[in-house]
Order: structure tokens, then C-alpha cells, then sequence
């Protein structure tokens, strides 16, 4: 076992066209050379743990044949979907905080939860990415944010995706998972199969926080969590 877990999963930022399209993700001509790393893992973690294919890819309005190529380009275990950009605007990079200093919160809020609403709907994503990322900075509307989170609950009920508890939220400026625990104990009365993630950007951060998530998911009802392998999703007992 490796950081007490019993799969490994590996989901890099997918390449986006028109490229150069931003300085975070790998470039379409990375991608043999993830699948080779990925089978070189699992070569390495043979016997010990099984390691799982994924991709983080971007909600983008008409992003829809380009995901579907990404998908057909490997045997994926899962594919994840995340609004990290509204409009031109990836709104969780720290290079554009000042924008946020130039924008009404309400109107992006807005503007997020309808976007994550249609990444649901599209239903081309196994798991929904960090569901209120826009949160990442403490830009928080004021009053109840369950006008926010019923609409989009609907959405991700109807589309059969699962949403994921991701704990990197923990360690930014928010100091919350996202999502935040109403929208989990909504997801959970909803019927929403969960996922939890700690959107590791270096090893050191693998499985981080779990036992504080598994807790937080327990509180929002949740008895068990949810494991893709190829695109196929199974249940485990928390
Ligand atoms: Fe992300």
C-alpha cells in the first residue's frame, strides 16, 4: 500500500487546441509521452497497487469533439472535467488575481454555476473536477448559496456524473475542500456518487488530508466512494 491507499490515479492537465493555449498543461505532443509514463508506473507499482489512467480536461464551450478525441486516444480509466476558465479568464490562476479585484462576485458566481451546469449536462466527464473552485481566493457572494448549488445539484443528479471532494482547497486562501459541506450533504441527498482527490501537483501531496475528507464526506452522509477503471465505476465502503 502505498500513502494508505488502494489505487493510484494519474490525471495531468489535458492538452487544449488552438495551441500554445496556456502556460499549465501538457501540449498535445506530450501526450505518448504520458502514456508511456503512465505505463512505466504501472510496470513500476506491478503487484503492490494498480494504478489508474486519467486526464483533467477543461470545460470549454464546443470543447465536445475535442474531448471525444482526447478519450479515443487512450484506454482511460476515468476522465475528469473542470471549469477553470470563464470566458478568456482562467479565474483560478493567481497571475489574474486583479481581475477579480475588477469583477462583481455575484456575476461571476453566476456565470460559473451555469458553466458547471452545462459540464454536467454534457455528460462527457466520469467525475466533475473541484465543484466550486470559484471560491478558490474567498471571493464569496453573500446570503444563502444554496441558489447557486440547487440548479447545478439538478444538473450533475441528471447527468450520472460523479463530483469529486478535492482537499488542495484546504491549502488555498478559501481554507475549505471544495466543495464546501452544504453542497456535499445537497450532492448526498441528491444521490451523488463521490470521488476524493488531492489534486496533487507534487508527490509529497498524494492522498493528503484523506482521513479530514473521509470524515467531511461522513458528516454529508456519504458511505461510500467511487473507483473507475475504464470508464467503469465501482463502489468501496468509506
Ligand atoms: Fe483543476
Amino acid at each position: 500500500m502505498i500513502a494508505g491507499l488502494t489505487e493510484f490515479g494519474i490525471s495531468d492537465h489535458a492538452p487544449q487546441i488552438p495551441e500554445p493555449f496556456d502556460d499549465w498543461r501538457m501540449a498535445e505532443t506530450d501526450l505518448p509521452g504520458y502514456f508511456h509514463w503512465i505505463d512505466r508506473a504501472r510496470t513500476r507499482a506491478a503487484g503492490r497497487i494498480p494504478v489508474r489512467a486519467g486526464l483533467e480536461c477543461d470545460w470549454l464551450t464546443g470543447c465536445g469533439p475535442w474531448i471525444a478525441d482526447l478519450a479515443s486516444r487512450y484506454a482511460w480509466d476515468y476522465l475528469i472535467g473542470s471549469v477553470h476558465y470563464l470566458g478568456d479568464w482562467d479565474f483560478d490562476n493567481p497571475k489574474w488575481l486583479g481581475r477579480w479585484a475588477e469583477s462583481d462576485v455575484e456575476a461571476v458566481w453566476t456565470h460559473y454555476w451555469e458553466t458547471y451546469a452545462k459540464m454536467a449536462d454534457s455528460g462527457l466527464f466520469d467525475i466533475l473536477g473541484h465543484p466550486d473552485l470559484v471560491k478558490k481566493f474567498s471571493h464569496i457572494p453573500v446570503g444563502d448559496l444554496d441558489r447557486f448549488y440547487e440548479p447545478v445539484i439538478d444538473a450533475i443528479a441528471a447527468s450520472g456524473s460523479v463530483i469529486e471532494l478535492n482537499t488542495a482547497g484546504w491549502h488555498k486562501p478559501c481554507a475549505e475542500a471544495y466543495p464546501a459541506p452544504r453542497f456535499l450533504e445537497l450532492a448526498c441527498s441528491a444521490g451523488i456518487g463521490l470521488v476524493i482527490s488531492s489534486d496533487s501537483h507534487s508527490p509529497r501531496e498524494v492522498a493528503r488530508d484523506f482521513p479530514k475528507a473521509i470524515a467531511l464526506a461522513k458528516i454529508a452522509g456519504y458511505r461510500e466512494t467511487v473507483l473507475f477503471e475504464k470508464r467503469l465505476r465501482r463502489a468501496e465502503p468509506l
